[in-house]
């Protein structure tokens, strides 16, 4: 029988710097000897992807997104190379391929590409002869042959895709921190480890902003069945911890109706004066500026709306054609979304009132700009600035 497969996820703190990159090598070493054949997907080492951006910026403040990616996916070349080096060094045969090589083939949307097939056959052909095999993680190429990125955070997708094109037994997301908490720690010293969760109810966590996982990468993980864990990367391989999210929770867990909390504090909003004769043409002009903004209130007499900052180029470019007398104004003040995520959000009623009641009685300069509700999640959009205070009350009264 051949050995399982682990593909196995580290972040660019885990390796920011040689000696953090030696004692990845070292656990990767560990979890070959004892009987995986693995894979190792790595970001860019530290911070250097927002150097990159820096650089970039630098040249022009609208840079071109193909020579971005061009730029972008040269972070993650550096740190698989570095951890190729650092294996064999251990003694083991280890290679490294990038995204393109990896046969990760995506969409053409630059910058923020989706991947439409995996097709690992190299990587394949490598572990057959027992090489460790590191993958450049953020990136692929299109079906135009040309290199494209998957969006800041993006190496998680990488290594769930390829865990699932490979039929691998887990996917391990290695980071600085030692898996999910009920709320951002930093905030919430208090706040607990959760042991295990559904896929949709992690998903609902990442795209609430909870940063541990990519939220793509766990809607891949749901699709393709990949058992998922959170771990930290000091934690010693092969010994029980972190988070692991797969198909249903762990039904022994005591926190099962206890929501968790995430933060979103990268946005930012734009208004426009309208009738209704000009909604149509809002929609259409975001749609030529490929904008898609997360929430958006449609009154008689004006649009208000919340998109990412990440987003502010494509909005600032977009302005200059906005539809006629629509007025848009992007407003300085940056906002924070937080929300309460777990079972039964928007069929109970309870938890949009008790977190809006508890904001309004605890702290009169919290003002709450919207809520929204689904399946999963009750969400507060406040100033960024009242962001960790909102989170706190919310934990105090909600959890
Ligand atoms: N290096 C990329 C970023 O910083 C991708 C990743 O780390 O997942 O967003
Ligand atoms: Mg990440």
């Amino acid at each position: 029988m051949q050995q399982p497969i682990l593909v196995q996820k580290y972040g660019g703190s885990s390796v920011a710097d040689p000696q953090r990159l030696k004692q990845v090598a070292e656990r990767v070493v560990a979890a070959y000897r004892q009987g995986y054949r693995v894979v190792v997907v790595v970001s860019a080492m530290g911070d250097s992807t927002d150097h990159l951006m820096t650089l970039a910026r630098g040249m022009t403040s609208h840079p071109h997104r193909r020579e971005l990616d061009m730029l972008l996916s040269a972070g993650e070349r550096i740190s698989m190379a570095l951890l190729s080096m650092a294996i064999q060094e251990l003694g083991c045969e280890a290679i490294s391929f990038t995204g393109s090589q990896s046969g990760i083939l995506t969409n053409d949307r630059h910058f923020d590409a989706r991947i439409i097939e995996v097709r690992p056959i190299r990587i394949q052909d490598e572990l057959e002869r027992g090489k460790i095999v590191i993958v450049a993680g953020f990136q692929g190429m299109s079906y135009k042959r040309e290199i494209t990125t998957l969006g800041r955070g993006g190496s998680d997708t990488t290594a769930v895709a390829l865990a699932a094109a490979l039929g691998a037994e887990a996917c391990e997301i290695c980071s600085d921190v030692d898996g999910i908490y009920e709320a951002d720690p930093r905030v919430i010293p208090e706040a607990q480890q959760i042991a295990s969760l559904s896929y949709e109810e992690m998903e609902a966590l990442s795209r609430a902003g909870a940063k541990v996982l990519h939220a793509d990468a766990v809607a891949w993980a749901r699709q393709n069945q990949v058992a998922l864990y959170a771990r930290s990367t000091s934690s010693t391989f092969g010994e029980p911890s972190g988070t692991l999210i797969r198909r249903d929770r762990d039904l022994e867990d005591d926190n099962l109706m206890r929501p968790a909390i995430a933060c979103m504090n990268d946005l930012c909003w734009m208004t426009l004066d309208t009738t209704p004769e000009h909604h149509g043409k809002v929609a259409a002009w975001w749609k030529t500026f490929h904008l898609t903004p997360l929430w958006s209130h449609w009154n008689p007499n004006a649009v208000q709306s919340f998109f990412r900052r990440d987003d502010e180029d494509l909005l600032q470019r977009a302005l200059a054609h906005a539809p006629p007398e629509t007025h848009p104004t992007l407003h300085n003040t940056p906002m924070a979304c937080i929300s309460l995520v777990g079972q039964n959000m928007s069929r109970d009623p309870q938890w949009l009132s008790r977190g809006m009641e508890a904001l309004a009685a605890a702290d009169p300069d919290i003002l709450v700009y919207q809520t929204h509700t689904d399946a999963l999640r009750a969400s507060f959009i406040v100033e960024a600035e009242h962001q960790a205070r909102a989170q706190q009350i919310l934990y105090a009264s909600c959890l």
